[in-house]
């Protein structure tokens, strides 16, 4: 509105000019509505802000730098805001700001300022240049942000981690961290990790390690960890194997702690890993050694007791119960009660409390000792002690053994090995014990003192049997050594004079209980007066026999001639006693040509009459001929062979009637005799059976002897010479067969004679 005057200055109207100024208000405002939300800004910014004019200095009030640093006007204006700021920062703040102004470019920097209450705090400074339309430098507004404490936090973080990571690197132990993301990354793994799975450290990370546990582990792995895992929980593994660099698997235990922020935040875990391999290798052996010793203790046949260096009892096995008998409530009780128990049942308690004292004195001394028990068991009780490798000395074992019965069988043995030698050395014989092969054990007096030899001298067998002797010897010997029963033979030995006696050499072999030879017990005995009074008597018995042939052969004759006069003249009576003396002089005949056989059997002068004739027939003959005399017995044939042999008849027919005739004397109680024929192998065989007396088994063997006849309370009672069988196997090794008999006294013999078929 203009006041409008006329020439006189009054005012006549009012000019009224209308300007449209919307936009400059509307400008306006948004001027102000900016200034006040810069001021909003400024205060709601955790920093202070200030403005520079366009060269960059303080040119206006500053009341934030002012309430920061204490600063009136006149001391920041211009670059008097610079005394505040730390001098070593304040060359590097203006060269840097310097070349913001020139390039008009965001200025950012830190420095140190001082505080109006005197303490050096760090900024960050960040300041932007406001542009005119004419794109000049209008003014610089700036903030100054402290970031003391978050630098503070910063460098603690890091340092923190860093210690965290060098101490990680040095432990011998795995340490990993895993993140707390869902596939749970694994983001850090220490050196001993690394080196132990030979990977780096960008191999390894973030790679789960499912590849690396055991498949037979993973599972169980997977059952901890994972529920651990979410819940956000520590978890433990305990035995786990891990693959290490060289495809080994080694036993770990790994161990995780749930990590967590300054906020409470979970972060994921820090795990650790601990190779155990070794130890659990030690347990495992631990565990194995353990069961071997329980299962030693319990099938152990001797007591056994581990007791500690103070005496305390530390196990005992169930076999030292039943030796000590000790009843539960005392081992229950103490070391002493177990003590005082067991010294009651000994006949020594002082012998026995003595070596347990030994023992404390003289710790790693082994002892052994026997314990008489009052019920007479012997027990062997040793003691050693139980120390490490190291040394340590850790414990004694006792062990009781009850060795009674083998004491027992010891005693036995000394006592017969006693009788044995005082035997030996009674006996005239020369008794000598030789091992498997012949060499001198023992040899008794009578030995040395024939022989003068000493038995541990080499060849001593070579030294006394005559050389002539030594070859049917050793042929003995191997005999019985194959069939391991007693050897007899007869030789001459060398006396120390040097003269030759005959002996009878026997030995009975002793063997061990799987059947083998061990040793051989034998005894010489002289029969050198023997052989000379036995060639003596056949000397007599050829001359006798030879003599009374004659006389004998003349009084059959004359008894011949006296019985036909008789018949003539019809004196039955004296005929009838004539007979009788026939028959006797008949026998006396035989007899004196069994005698007669027999001389000339051992001077090789028989003669042989060989002809081809029917075995069958023959033994039926003979035994038709002589059931007609045997009037107790029935003689049973089973003839089986039917073939023709060649061989002297006559002396084949004289060995059946011999068998016969022994058959029937010595079976008085029985009624029948079975004589059976049948072929066998190469030959015939013939054997005759009787139910009588038999013969004992040691005797068998003899009756074959000359003169030799079972003595007896009842063989007196049976007549007889005792030369029947010798001539029997006399013939029948002349026939080139075999005889022997098989019997049980008491219930009857069997005799056999094997007779060789076809070409002799
Ligand atoms: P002899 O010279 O008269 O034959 P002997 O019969 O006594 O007399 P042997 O025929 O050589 O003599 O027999 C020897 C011994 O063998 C006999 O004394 C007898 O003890 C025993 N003996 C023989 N045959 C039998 C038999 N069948 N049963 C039991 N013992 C027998
Ligand atoms: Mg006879």
């Amino acid at each position: 509105h203009q006041p409008y005057r006329d020439e006189m200055g009054e005012i006549v109207g009012v000019m009224v000019i209308v300007q449209d100024v919307t936009e400059t208000v509307l400008a306006r405002k948004k001027i102000e509505e900016s200034e006040k939300k810069f001021q909003a800004a400024i205060t709601a910014v955790e920093g202070i802000i200030w403005t520079n004019n366009s060269i960059g200095e303080m040119a206006g009030e500053q009341p934030g730098w002012a309430k920061l640093t204490g600063q009136q006007f006149e001391e920041y204006q211009g670059y008097g805001w610079t005394t505040a700021v730390y001098p070593d920062d304040v060359q590097p703040t203006v060269d840097a700001w310097n070349v913001a102004v020139k390039n008009k470019t965001t200025f950012e920097f830190e420095h140190r300022v001082k505080t109006k209450q005197g303490e050096w705090r760090l900024f960050s400074i960040k300041a932007v240049p406001a542009f005119d339309e004419f794109h000049s430098i209008q003014q610089w507004v700036g903030v100054h942000t402290d970031i003391t404490e978050q630098r503070h936090a910063a460098q603690k973080n890091k340092e923190s981690e860093e210690r965290f990571r060098s101490l990680a690197d040095q432990s011998p132990i795995i340490v990993y961290i895993v993140e707390p993301d869902e596939l749970a990354t694994m983001s850090y793994f220490n050196k001993t990790w690394l080196n132990y799975t030979g990977r780096n450290f960008d191999e390894a990370i973030g790679r789960a390690w499912d590849d690396i546990v055991h498949p037979d582990d993973l599972q169980n792995v997977f059952d901890i960890y994972v529920p651990a895992f979410q819940a956000r929980q520590s978890y433990t593994l305990p035995a786990v194997r891990l693959k290490r660099y060289d495809g080994e698997f080694r036993w770990h235990m790994f161990k995780g702690n749930p990590r967590h922020l300054s906020n409470g935040e979970f972060n994921g875990f820090i795990g650790v890993g601990i190779d155990i391999h070794e130890q659990k290798l030690a347990e495992e052996k631990l565990a194995y050694r353990t069961a071997l010793l329980e299962a030693h203790n319990h099938a152990s046949v001797d007591g056994i007791l581990l007791v500690d260096v103070k005496g305390k009892i530390i196990s005992y096995n169930q076999r030292f119960v039943e030796i000590w008998n000790i009843p539960q409530q005392i081992t229950d009780a103490n070391d002493d009660a177990v003590l005082s128990y067991a010294a009651t049942q000994l006949l020594s308690p002082e012998q026995f409390m003595g070596t347990v004292n030994y023992r404390y004195e003289y710790p790693k001394e082994s002892i052994f000792d026997e314990l008489i028990f009052k019920d007479g068991r012997i027990i062997e009780r040793s003691g050693y002690s139980v120390t490490g490798e190291d040394g340590t000395f850790y414990a004694w074992s006792w062990t009781f053994r009850d060795i009674t019965k083998q004491k027992n069988y010891e005693n036995t043995i000394i006592e017969s090995e006693q009788r044995f030698r005082t035997l030996a050395q009674t006996l005239p014989q020369l008794v000598w014990m030789t091992d498997e092969n012949g060499a001198y054990e023992y040899a008794s007096n009578q030995w040395m003192d024939y022989s003068g030899l000493d038995p541990n001298e080499a060849d001593t067998w070579g030294k006394l049997v005559h050389p002539l002797d030594m070859e049917s010897l050793m042929q003995v010997w191997a005999n019985s050594l194959q069939t391991g029963k007693t050897y007899h033979a007869e030789a001459r030995l060398k006396n120390k004079a040097g003269a030759y006696r005959w002996h009878l050499v026997q030995g009975e072999p002793i063997k061990n209980d799987k059947g083998s030879i061990i040793k051989w017990i034998g005894a010489f005995t002289d029969i050198e007066n023997l052989k000379e009074e036995q060639k003596q008597k056949d000397d007599f018995l050829s001359m006798a026999s030879h003599e009374l042939k004659t006389p004998v052969t003349t009084i059959k004759a004359y008894g011949q001639i006296i019985e036909r006069i008789l018949e003539e003249k019809g004196d039955v009576q004296t005929l009838g006693m004539v007979k009788k003396m026939s028959k006797q002089v008949g026998r006396l005949t035989t007899l004196i040509a069994d005698l007669l056989d027999i001389t000339k059997m051992q001077k090789g002068g028989l003669i042989r009459n060989e002809t081809v004739f029917n075995l069958d027939d023959l033994v039926r003959d003979i035994m038709d001929d002589m059931q007609k005399t045997v009037g107790t017995h029935q003689i049973i044939n089973n003839l089986n062979t039917d073939i023709s042999i060649s061989g002297d008849k006559d002396k084949l027919g004289q060995v059946l009637n011999n068998l016969i005739s022994n058959a029937t004397k010595y079976s008085p109680g029985a009624d029948k005799i079975i004589v059976n024929t049948k072929m066998v192998e190469d030959g015939v065989q013939l054997c005759v059976q009787d139910f009588g007396i038999g013969i004992s088994t040691e005797l068998q063997r003899r009756v074959f002897e000359q003169f030799y006849r079972v003595t007896g309370d009842n063989q007196s009672t049976f007549q007889g010479m005792g030369i029947g069988l010798y001539i029997c196997a006399e013939i029948i090794k002349r026939e080139g067969g075999k005889i022997w008999v098989e019997s049980v006294a008491g219930e009857g013999s069997v005799f056999y004679v094997w007779l060789p078929v076809g070409d002799k």
